[in-house]
């Protein structure tokens, strides 16, 4: 059934479209009403599948959700399309990731860091001529290495422990600083790790539960892993951009942190995946010097009393229902891999 779009649509500009949170986020915002406008880096490889997977009826999919190639680095493209598509609410998702960090810390701060200084200035440009709400998506890493602070909450210092961390950091008080110097409506989400089905291949989780369905089905033996003992407070990323959205409807811009509460090592995670398809992770996992963090953030566990307060935020997915979605989610994947291999 296609629904007729009403007169004027709220819009909204997400940048890092295309990622996990990207395409959680644009679903969400899809099926509130909203025409999104999607930043899309240009690469030599498409990168559509998670936007391919937003369940939306393809009518409404043409007419709502519109793609723009550009980058969160190249200031005069941002400030062009922004001031072009006018939207009335803009997410700054686009990021590079811990790991990837330590390799390119150059480009990860100029993404995460100046690139939301762009949009920033994208915002002031355009809030003198409408009214804007902008989100930035800060993170735990942030809390890096606070020592002796669990449960972290939007009171807990800074101590970021990678070229990633560092760069949001600097985005997070610009953040705060651009709110005060000039009175936008920006917010600064500090969210913990949100992980899904989506999530990005090598990421700790997506990792596990990818190789526990393949080695169910015998496409593989072994899993390399670096630090087994990191502790995370993860979430489903379905949930979480829920309170992305939520802040942006608030009276006033505020930060807030997005976490359960709850905090597991990545042994407890191999436990709970590869129990779910009966096997023993001790068979099956090695250490792999490779993967060990030149500083590691071993304990993040966030307290949310603040957006269950104000935001009337609370996550609905327990950690064993996020492993077993993402376990079977990649199990079903392995099992087609596998007869696709025999067919062949
Ligand atoms: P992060 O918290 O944003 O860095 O999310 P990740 O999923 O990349 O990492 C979570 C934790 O898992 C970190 O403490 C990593 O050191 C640890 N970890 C252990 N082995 C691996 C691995 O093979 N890959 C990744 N990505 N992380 C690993």
């Amino acid at each position: 059934m296609s629904t007729a779009p009403t007169a004027s649509p709220r819009r909204a500009f997400v940048t890092g479209a295309t990622g996990q949170d990207g395409s959680y986020l644009i679903e969400l915002l899809l099926s509130k009403g909203y025409e999104v406008h999607g930043l899309v880096r240009r690469t030599s490889s498409m990168n559509r599948g998670r936007l391919d997977a937003i369940k939306i009826d393809d009518e409404l999919r043409k007419q709502r959700l519109l793609l723009h190639y550009g980058d969160v680095t190249d200031v005069a493209c941002l400030a062009r399309l922004i001031l072009d598509v006018q939207p009335d609410e803009i997410y700054n998702l686009a990021a590079q990731n811990v790991r990837v960090s330590f390799d390119n810390p150059l480009y990860t701060v100029q993404v995460g860091g100046l690139g939301a200084l762009n949009m920033l200035e994208a915002v002031r440009e355009l809030s003198s001529k409408k009214s804007v709400r902008f989100y930035q998506a800060g993170t735990s890493e942030m809390f890096g290495g606070a020592p002796g602070t669990a449960p972290q909450s939007e009171t807990t210092p800074f101590h970021p422990r990678s070229p990633y961390a560092c760069g949001k950091a600097y985005a997070f008080h610009q953040t705060v600083n651009y709110r005060e110097a000039y009175g936008l409506f920006a917010c600064n989400g500090i969210l913990f790790n949100h992980e899904s089905p989506r999530r990005g291949e090598t990421f700790v989780t997506r990792k596990i539960t990818l190789a526990a369905g393949r080695i169910r089905e015998g496409l593989q033996d072994k899993l390399f892993l670096g630090n087994l003992d990191a502790k995370r407070d993860w979430g489903y990323a379905q949930d979480f951009v829920e309170a992305m959205w939520l802040m942006l409807q608030q009276d006033e811009p505020d930060d807030y942190v997005v976490a359960t509460g709850e905090t597991h090592s990545v042994e407890d995670f191999l436990d709970v995946s590869f129990g779910r398809l009966e096997l023993d992770w001790r068979e099956h996992v090695e250490l792999d010097p490779r993967f060990l963090r030149p500083t590691e953030v071993h304990l993040l566990q966030g307290d949310a009393s603040k957006a269950q307060e104000k935001l009337g935020w609370k996550p609905t997915t327990s950690f064993a229902e996020l492993v077993r979605l993402m376990v079977d989610n990649d199990w079903e994947l392995a099992r087609r891999e596998r007869e696709a291999a025999s067919k062949a």
